[in-house]
């Protein structure tokens, strides 16, 4: 069992493919925990929230981030994560205890729940310097499908994506990962049938992060005949951006009479974190005074 949340990124000698890896499963226990997520949401919201790491794994500068939409017709409602380039990530579904049957013993239908009608978007903020967005119609709302054909389609990459999320009978996390192999300019048809071949014998990625030591394990039974070279690591971690001062200033920009009927309808004034579930509750003094503080245009 891999127990650290994190990835790592490799090359073939001949620089025809690239690969990410990464296994995340306390990080999609704590999305779990927060979000009260039913068994088949925890393995929509997991799934996405793993594809947002590894596609967040190219960002550089401080301020940059991705998002990762998915919108499907499903019970799911929209799933969305955001991350950084430190592979930082939240994540949110709009109705967490949605749930369906498994279509077959141990196959959660993410793909259900989600919904084939819609889309999945990815938005890319590069600081102040520029953002864009891509855009494609689901597949078939199992997420790694969708994202495969979001490469294809708007990157002009072939790619071959796997996500997976086991979960518990507790409902816990057993183990979560993604792989991630995409084709280089000029990659060969063999190399390309041979990573297939590799991935199909492997298994399911959730089965090798809970039967692994390590992803550079896992590495070597994807990469299996091809010479290779390790070019990255890093640490994941679910970690939302939101604080009291960040939320205090939000409340602020309300008026008096809606904070005073708000204050009078919960006895205080609390605000929740849609991204982390965090709850933050301040006095109305200490709304007052923020909005004194701030300069009156
Ligand atoms: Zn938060």
């Amino acid at each position: 069992m891999i127990k650290q949340d994190y990835l790592i990124k490799a090359v073939d000698n001949d620089k025809q493919v690239r690969i990410i890896l990464a296994s995340t499963t306390g990080l999609v226990e704590e999305a779990h925990r927060r979000h009260n997520t039913s068994a088949t949401a925890s393995a929509a919201l997991g799934r996405v929230l793993t594809a947002a790491l590894m596609m967040g794994s190219d960002l550089k500068g401080e301020e940059d981030a991705l998002t990762l939409r998915v919108n499907g017709d499903g019970a799911a409602g929209s799933i969305v994560a955001t991350v950084d380039a430190a592979g930082n990530g939240r994540a949110l579904i709009s109705s967490p205890q949605a749930d369906l049957p498994s279509r077959m013993p141990g196959k959660l239908d993410v793909g259900g729940l989600v919904g084939k009608n819609g889309y999945l978007e990815v938005i890319t903020d590069l600081g102040l310097r520029q953002s864009f967005t891509g855009r494609v119609n689901l597949l078939s709302g199992e997420i790694a499908e969708d994202l495969a054909q979001y490469y294809s389609q708007s990157e002009q990459i072939p790619s071959l994506v796997s996500l997976g999320v086991l979960v518990d009978r507790d409902l816990s996390i057993k183990s979560a990962g993604g792989l991630i192999i995409q084709a280089m300019p000029g990659a060969g048809d063999d190399i390309l049938e041979h990573l297939e071949k590799n991935v199909t014998r492997m298994g399911p990625i959730s089965e090798a992060v809970q039967n692994s030591e390590s992803l550079e394990q896992v590495l070597v039974a994807v990469m299996n005949g091809i010479p290779y070279h390790q070019i990255e690591e890093r640490e994941l971690a679910f970690k939302c951006k939101c604080s009291s001062t960040r939320l205090a200033v939000i409340l602020s920009g309300l008026s008096s009479e809606e904070l005073a009927d708000i204050y009078k309808e919960n006895g205080r004034l609390e605000v929740t974190c849609n991204f982390c579930n965090e709850a933050y509750s301040f006095t109305m003094e200490e709304i007052e005074a923020l909005k004194n503080k701030k300069p009156k245009i």
